[in-house]
């Protein structure tokens, strides 16, 4: 692996405050400008129980939307509610013009937890990035101004791109495979011209592989998995995962106290990708939004 050594100015601690400070003032005025021509940014937030994590996710999405002059509405539907009312619901949603952008919030309850909401909202509604359309034009590797690209991998490119890491001929592991995170970021990735890996649970020797790589992404949602063993000197550290410690408190997949001090630079849990996932969300929303 061959260090970063043009890399002087970087924090250590890749916070996403900055990044976040830096793309606001102009959501805000993007949002001013939609305004002035009697277009309000609208986005509905489907919520189905009372899931506690779900609860502060789409509170915290509502809070951002409003700070920058967009609306956000959570509808709140019950628990126990049935396949054939859920559907309906999302469609009276998807289908109203005045709406801009509509996602369902994970997970959904057992009953409904087979269906592919990714499909069920619009494309050129679909702020969270999930819809097949999206995805083909994602896997084209079409420009993310031209569809919209699912929000966490987008906001890891936001990040890398605020701290001026370079991508292109970079050896970038990713652990996890998932539709959400894992998979569409090794795309965008490819695009930027890295060399990515992608590993998962069946993965053999994984700290062989994390060791040997410019930058580590960790999207496995296992609290302080990835202790120093996994990492060497000079390294990148993305940590995806969000999850709750032993006495409960919030953390990532990577044992930050352990491995901080070895790399170069490591994204904090919490303040780092979360806030970013949140951020590529309301810029979907006002790219849809400026298309009307
Ligand atoms: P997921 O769908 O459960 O996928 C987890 C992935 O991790 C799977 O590919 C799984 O492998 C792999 N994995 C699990 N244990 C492993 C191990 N011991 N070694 C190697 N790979 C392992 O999870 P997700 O939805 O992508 O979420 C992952 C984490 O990111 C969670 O903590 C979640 O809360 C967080 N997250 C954060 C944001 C954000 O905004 N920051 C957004 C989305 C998700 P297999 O495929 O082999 O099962």
């Amino acid at each position: 692996m061959l260090p970063f050594l043009t890399m002087k100015s970087i924090p250590h601690i890749l916070a996403s405050a900055p990044v976040i400070e830096a793309k606001k003032q102009k959501l805000i005025q993007q949002c001013q400008q939609l305004k002035a021509k009697n277009i309000i940014p609208s986005l509905k937030v489907i919520l189905v129980g009372e899931n506690p994590a779900s609860i502060i996710y789409t509170r915290n999405k509502k809070k951002f939307c409003e700070a920058i002059g967009a609306e956000c509405e959570i509808i709140k539907l019950p628990k126990a509610l049935s396949e054939k009312d859920f559907l309906s619901e999302v469609k009276k949603i998807a289908d109203n013009k005045l709406v801009h952008g509509c996602f369902v919030q994970l997970p959904l309850p057992a009953q409904l937890s087979h269906i592919d909401v990714g499909q069920l909202i619009p494309p050129d509604k679909d702020v969270d990035g999930f819809h097949a359309q999206n995805l083909y034009e994602l896997m084209k590797g079409a420009s993310t101004k031209s569809f919209l690209p699912p929000c966490t991998p987008k906001g890891i490119m936001t990040l890398l791109k605020f701290y001026e890491i370079p991508i292109a001929g970079k050896n970038i592991v990713i652990v996890g495979r998932s539709m959400i995170v894992g998979k569409p970021l090794m795309l965008l990735l490819t695009q930027r011209d890295a060399t990515v890996t992608l590993c998962h649970s069946k993965t053999k020797n994984l700290s062989e592989i994390t060791k040997k790589a410019d930058i580590v992404v960790t999207a496995i949602g296992r609290a302080n998995f990835f202790g120093k063993e996994y990492f060497s000197p000079g390294q990148i550290v993305i940590d995806v995962g969000i999850n709750k410690d032993k006495n409960d408190k919030l953390c990532g997949d990577v044992d930050f106290e352990k491995v901080a001090p070895i790399v170069s630079h490591i994204t904090p849990v919490p303040g780092g990708v979360g806030p970013l996932t949140i951020l590529t969300l309301v810029r979907n929303l006002l790219q849809v939004a400026q298309k009307i």
